[in-house]
């Protein structure tokens, strides 16, 4: 079901809509490793972020007479999914908790989805959007858990292997494992000496966990800057756990601190406006958690959809409070 055929077909399902962001290299971290080092700007996506590749593959094998589709993403699936649906002339419901801030709701919006408030919590509006399905006959598209999700998402290693055949290390951010799971994958079949590598923030890092654990696992979610990365693996996991156990090399955690100096990094150095959580890769390479990487080394810039007065802040160097946590400024200085 997820095969390098599987992910052939999405590229042809994505094509002209999803797909060929570039891939450019920083002269900065090329120079500080020795070696070519990559960055595949996903950030450039319409939505903002990768996603759309997965939802867009999803969304466009349904039947056109189906009623529908729903999710309870706040975040970049969400939009991906509220975007690719209204592209098919199909109703998006977006199910979401009233601790939603206003901004992400009018995102969603703005791209066409319908958004349905419901109780205080992320498993509230789970509720809601199951509930969807069972009675009026909407079809949930999950943010990673699914095949033709999966597959999409390793189209990105497609693009990217085409490019530059001697890829050697790939650094992926991670949190449901699917973009992890679709471009290991990928990668693996294209390429007989590349390793790959999964990177998520320490605090509530479910995939990792999982992997240690040596199945899927329950995390307790800490705010993060790479808020993207957060939530759990599903303890009903599928197809993501078990593609990321058999076909990554490692996973590496990072710090807010160590976040908080990579995204200092892509945006001074490479000019560059990503989330937290894209910057992972770049963070475990300059704190020396990934010495001497293999090269050419490759990263997935996954997203720009951040709150631009926090990212501001954070560049000039002031202290971020993130929910009960504050993370501390520092000036850059190259
Ligand atoms: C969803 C997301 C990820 C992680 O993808 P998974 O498939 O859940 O591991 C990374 N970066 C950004 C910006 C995302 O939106």
């Amino acid at each position: 079901m997820i095969s390098l055929e599987a992910v052939y077909s999405a590229a042809d399902q994505i094509r002209g809509v999803a797909d060929n962001t570039p891939m450019v290299p920083s002269a900065y971290l090329s120079r500080r490793s020795g070696t070519d080092f990559l960055l595949k700007l996903e950030n450039t996506q319409s939505i903002g972020a990768f996603k759309l590749r997965g939802a867009w593959n999803a969304i466009a094998k349904l039947p056109a007479d189906c009623n529908g589709v729903t999710c309870c993403s706040t975040g970049n699936h969400g939009r991906a999914v509220a975007f690719a649906a209204a592209q098919r002339g199909m109703q998006a419901v977006i199910c979401m908790s009233e601790l939603v801030p206003q901004a992400k709701i009018d995102g969603i919006k703005a791209l066409g989805g319908k958004i349905r408030i419901v109780g205080r919590s992320q498993d509230d509006a789970q509720v809601e959007s199951t509930r969807l399905v069972a009675e009026e006959g909407l079809v949930e598209i999950p943010p990673f858990d699914h095949p033709d999700v999966i597959s999409a998402q390793g189209t990105i290693a497609l693009e990217m292997l085409a490019a530059r055949p001697d890829i050697k290390t790939i650094l992926v951010p991670m949190s449901g494992g699917g973009l992890a799971a679709g471009v290991a994958m990928t990668a693996k079949a294209l390429s007989s000496d590349v390793k790959v590598i999964g990177i998520s923030m320490d605090q509530g890092a479910a995939m990792h966990q999982s992997l240690q654990a040596g199945k899927p696992v329950a995390v307790d979610e800490a705010p993060s800057l790479a808020d993207s990365l957060g939530g759990g693996v599903g303890l009903n996991n599928q197809f993501s756990f078990a593609l990321c156990q058999r076909y990554l090399d490692q996973t590496i955690l990072v710090t807010e601190e160590e976040i908080r100096d990579a995204m200092q990094v892509l945006f001074f150095e490479d000019r560059i406006v990503a989330e937290g959580a894209c910057v992972v890769g770049i963070a475990a390479f300059m704190s020396g958690k990934l010495p001497n990487p293999d090269g050419p080394v490759a990263t997935i810039i996954t997203g720009r959809n951040l709150d631009m007065h926090m990212f501001l802040d954070l560049m000039a160097g002031k202290d971020v409070r993130l929910g009960e946590t504050i993370v501390k400024g520092r000036r850059y200085a190259g």
